[in-house]
């Protein structure tokens, strides 16, 4: 699971994109089981990073002009890469 937090201060949420590639239920049972599926990405996890990375700050510049206070990942330091040299603009 991959999410990312975007804060305006350390007050209000502006954007909050969560992107998983494991479903327990899915795991434990047959897929066309119905269920609530947590999962909603099924690319490869890099793809996933970018994704929602850009998705957070497109929409925190398009909605508020701000920038981004927090990220969580997985320990991909690429991914910090991508933050700052990856963002148009
Ligand atoms: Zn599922």
């Amino acid at each position: 699971m991959l999410s990312l937090e975007l804060q305006e201060g350390d007050k209000k949420l502006l954007y909050l994109g969560v992107r998983n590639k494991y479903c327990a239920a899915c795991a434990q049972r047959s897929p066309k089981e119905l269920h609530a599926c947590y999962k909603n990405w099924n690319a490869s996890s890099s793809e996933m990073e970018n994704d929602i990375i850009r998705s957070g700050f497109l929409a925190a510049e398009k909605d508020h002009g701000v920038q981004y206070t927090r990220f969580i990942g997985d320990g991909d330091s690429s991914v910090h890469t991508t933050l700052i040299h990856g963002i148009p603009g």
